[in-house]
């Protein structure tokens, strides 16, 4: 049977007064307890004991379980170090900064430290308790650090994240000091859901400004691990919000509630500085300044919900709400009329399904709401006899899927004002036909849609331990692949070594120029490529005259320009591999890409005999991103239906003849030199995904240089590794076909090989 597990701040329980428990409700409970799954699942809750819970009475509580459709999981978390994960960093730090309020962010490292703390411990505990095949679904901000550490320890699970809250802009986001941390550790994750597109855009571009990673909107690649990225606006239970205001007792406390003659705006709102009460009361003494003729015939009720009572901004919020109330009420009350209706509590279910009843508009001025749950109650709980109008803060994730509504600036208390004047004033009609649109789309999509679609997503994504396999080279494993290789190696008893240049053989440097070949390199390969089993050709994107100058003194075959020319050694002489002519494209492409070169500045076109690339490494980072993206889109169409191909490489943008293609060469030279031999390949960039692919196509075997998305079987962390690497297992292989290697035995120009570092993928806590 598979497993899904929630993962939240609470247990969605409560400890009652005579010491049982009582299953909370909740919109995630609904949602997922909604999903028909015909017995196949196990729904499992992990989440922080409820208040009152020890780990004594828990015992108590697991007696009761087999009521329950969920099993739960509590983490037992210390009460200080609880406040300072939840108050000192969940509330002080994260939700006013996801909700654009960065006065009110007061971080300090010891609430950081509670916060990866309190990460931690959930990790550990679900890593220990996870089988493979379980889903597992984080919920919310107070787990921006679940993914990285859960995936550490189990890189089988699959992961999923759901933001409940909006993400900010880059611009806000990036004043986090903790900023690349979080980033990191989301990116751990196999899904990450928002409630609004807006939310996805700004998280995408968070990446690429704090951690110069490109995402696509839908998927994002870092490293080897490809984290999908979408859109899930969350929803309610609309049949149950149907059948709790069909109530009889909340039709007797509709009419009771129901003001004669007035019309009755309603807010509810937790007293929360992100819902705009102050906007609110600004635009509704407006209303009456604009427009004094309503004066006596509206009305607003405003519900004010109690929350995170002790802190200091709370206490600031209620003080303002109530004095800016006072005030309206003291200026333009009569004897018969009070303009503002105030209740500073909560509301029980059937009180809140007949205010939302009797009200005739529905007024959110939010500032910033992830989603706002009480605008999609209030339209299915409306009845087509007496439909209410919904006013709707622009600012909140609900507007992008409520079409209907009135959309509102609420900074603008005017404009909100005159949109308050044209409620009051719709035609019946018109509330109908808004009502009718959003009360179809709440029918056909609830909350079980939304908790099952992100469940079926995450559940078709790949592990993350799946894909080309990352190769630590030890003793133990260079010995295993030299056996391998040696199996493979077939009659003829040969390998052909393809190895790349930079990147590969010698490290990427800031400017091209400088990526010489070192001499205890070139050393090495003469050493090397005298080994009567081996062929070692060079295969680089590099032209001939650079090459011949890095290699002169070897003996090795050269592939120059993608395989573009190729210098055969036995006659000593570069061969022409590209047919086509070059005029028909070449200037055509210089001109484009030289105009760039003069706009970004440090970026140069470099000429070569069947290429051009454009080289950006040292230029200004987004600014040069941004134009590289475009230069190859206007590439891509200017020189549509010609003989090239366009690359996207590492900090470069190539145009090259399409017959100089590292892949093409690959196959010819097999063909042509080395048939029957066990091609090898090495390389590190995109343009060696086509020469990784011919390997493949002949049964080979090749590798990555960087842990990234690749077709290569292995991957190697860093360039560093690669000749030491190479040392081994040739020499390995040496002694597995019994051949003695020549003068100098091949030593590896720098470290030995257990000493090679390698780069661990942690964020730096
Ligand atoms: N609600 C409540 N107590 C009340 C009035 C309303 O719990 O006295 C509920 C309301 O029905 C809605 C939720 O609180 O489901 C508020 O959700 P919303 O998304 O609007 O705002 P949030 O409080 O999550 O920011």
């Amino acid at each position: 049977m598979s497993r899904w597990i929630i993962v939240s701040n609470r247990l969605p329980f409560k400890l009652k007064a005579d010491g049982t428990f009582a299953q909370a409700s909740g919109g995630l409970v609904t949602a997922i307890g909604g999903i028909h799954t015909e017995g196949k699942v196990e729904r499992i809750w992990m989440g922080g004991a409820p208040e009152g819970l020890t780990e004594l009475n828990w015992s108590k509580k697991k007696t009761q379980q087999a009521k329950d459709d969920w099993q739960h999981l509590p983490v037992f978390v210390d009460e200080t170090l609880y406040d300072e994960f939840y108050n000192g960093f969940c509330n002080d730090v994260l939700w006013p900064i996801l909700h654009y309020q960065n006065d009110f962010v007061h971080f300090s490292d010891h609430a950081w430290n509670a916060y990866i703390k309190v990460n931690q411990l959930f990790a550990q505990k679900l890593a220990a308790f996870a089988k493979p095949d379980d889903l597992i679904w984080i919920h919310d901000y107070h787990f921006f650090l679940l993914p990285q550490f859960l995936r550490r320890l189990r890189p089988d699970l699959k992961i999923g994240f759901f933001l409940h809250v909006p993400f900010p802009s880059s611009e806000v986001f990036r004043q986090l000091p903790v900023r690349e941390t979080i980033l990191e550790s989301l990116l751990a994750a196999d899904l990450i859901g928002f409630h609004d597109y807006a939310y996805l855009h700004h998280f995408s571009s968070s990446l690429t400004r704090i951690l110069g990673i490109d995402s696509s909107l839908l998927s994002v690649k870092s490293g080897a691990h490809t984290t999908r990225l979408g859109v899930f606006p969350v929803s309610i239970d609309t049949a149950e919000f149907k059948s709790k205001a069909a109530k009889p007792e909340v039709a007797i406390l509709e009419k009771r509630y129901r003001e004669k003659g007035q019309f009755m705006f309603l807010g509810v709102d937790r007293l929360d500085y992100i819902k705009g009460l102050d906007l609110k009361l600004c635009a509704f003494k407006s209303l009456l300044e604009r427009y004094p003729e309503v004066r006596g015939k509206v009305s607003l009720l405003q519900v004010a919900i109690p929350t995170r009572t002790g802190s200091p901004e709370f206490i600031k919020l209620y003080q303002e709400t109530s004095r800016l109330i006072g005030e309206i009420n003291g200026t333009y009350s009569r004897p018969d009329w009070t303009p503002i209706h105030y209740i500073y509590n909560s509301v029980n279910s059937d009180e809140l399904m007949a205010i939302y009843k009797a009200s005739d508009a529905l007024l959110v001025t939010s500032k910033r709401d992830g989603m706002n749950l009480v605008a999609l109650e209030y339209i299915v709980t409306q009845s087509l006899e007496r439909p209410g109008v919904v006013l709707l803060s622009e600012f909140t994730g609900a507007l992008s899927t409520l079409s209907h509504t009135v959309r509102i600036n609420p900074w603008n208390a005017d404009d909100t004002a005159d949109k308050m004047k044209l409620a009051m004033e719709m035609p019946k009609q018109e509330k109908i036909h808004r009502l009718q649109a959003m009360q179809k789309y709440l029918d056909g999509y609830t909350a079980t849609d939304w908790a099952r679609l992100f469940l079926q997503d995450l559940e078709s994504t790949t592990p993350a331990a799946q894909g080309a396999e990352l190769f630590l080279p030890t003793r133990d494993s260079v010995d295993e692949l030299a056996k391998k290789i040696a199996t493979k190696m077939g009659n003829n008893g040969k390998v052909t070594l393809f190895l790349d240049y930079d990147g590969t053989l010698v490290p990427i440097e800031e400017s091209p120029e400088l990526a010489t070949l070192p001499s205890s390199t070139r050393q090495w390969i003469n050493d090397f490529g005298k080994r009567p089993w081996l062929n070692l050709v060079m295969v680089s994107g590099r032209d001939a005259r650079f090459l011949s100058k890095q290699f002169s003194g070897t003996e090795i075959p050269l592939a120059a320009e993608h395989g573009g020319s190729f210098l055969d050694i036995s006659k000593n002489k570069w061969i022409r591999r590209v047919h086509q002519p070059r005029t028909t494209w070449y200037q055509s492409a210089q001109k484009i890409m030289s105009h760039y070169s003069m706009r970004v500045p440090r970026s140069r076109v470099e000429k070569k005999r069947f290429s051009l690339a454009w080289h950006y490494r040292q230029s200004p980072n987004e600014y040069a991103g941004y134009m590289a993206r475009k230069l190859a889109d206007e590439l891509e169409t200017g020189l549509a239906n010609l003989p090239v191909t366009i690359v996207r490489g590492k900090k470069v943008i190539e145009v090259r003849a399409s017959e100089a293609d590292k892949g093409v060469f690959t196959n010819w030279y097999l063909e042509h030199y080395a048939p029957s031999t066990f091609p090898l390949a090495f390389g590190d960039d995109r343009t060696d995904e086509d020469m990784f692919r011919a390997v493949r196509g002949r049964s080979g075997m090749s590798f990555k240089i960087g842990v990234t998305d690749t077709s290569a079987d292995y991957m190697l962390e860093v360039q560093a590794q690669v000749l030491p690497f190479l040392s081994a297992l040739i020499g390995r292989l040496d002694r597995l076909l019994g051949t003695n290697a020549t003068a100098g035995a091949g030593r590896a120009p720098s470290q030995r090989m257990e000493l090679v570092p390698t780069v661990a993928h942690q964020p730096s806590l």
